[in-house]
């Protein structure tokens, strides 16, 4: 998708990846909630997990959470990690292509928000 910023970066025009392999890349989060915190993406554009096929995409999938467990593994995060996909307005989500939080370094709690 030409106007899409993280096909532009999964693509390698624009920032630096961390990890690439044939179905997704990763790299570091523009304002970071934790000592680590990539967010890892599909190469080919796909809105939300709303758009998820388990035929067309379950290598993407299986290979989006394979290359969270070996980044982390990477980063040292041997305490524990989030991996967290917010889907649509309710779950936060404002970047309109399917990327995945990988988030460490700290302990976090549950629920997400516990000021409710
Ligand atoms: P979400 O709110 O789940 O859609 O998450 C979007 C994430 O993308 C946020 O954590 C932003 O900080 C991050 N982000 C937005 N633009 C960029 C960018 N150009 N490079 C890296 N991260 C970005
Ligand atoms: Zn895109």
């Amino acid at each position: 998708m030409s106007d899409c910023i993280f096909c532009k970066i999964a693509a390698g025009e624009i920032g630096k990846l961390v990890y690439e392999d044939d179905y997704v890349a990763a790299f570091d989060d523009l304002n970071p909630v934790a000592e680590t915190h990539v967010l890892i993406v599909p190469k080919k554009h796909i809105a939300s997990l709303n758009e998820i096929d388990a035929d067309e995409h379950g290598a993407m999938a299986g290979h989006a959470l394979a290359a969270a467990a070996k980044i982390a593994a990477e980063r040292g995060l041997t305490d524990g990690y989030r991996l967290v996909s917010n889907c649509g307005a309710h779950g936060g989500q404002t970047v309109m292509h399917l990327h995945f939080h990988l988030v460490g370094g700290r302990a976090m709690g549950w629920p997400p928000f516990p000021e409710e």
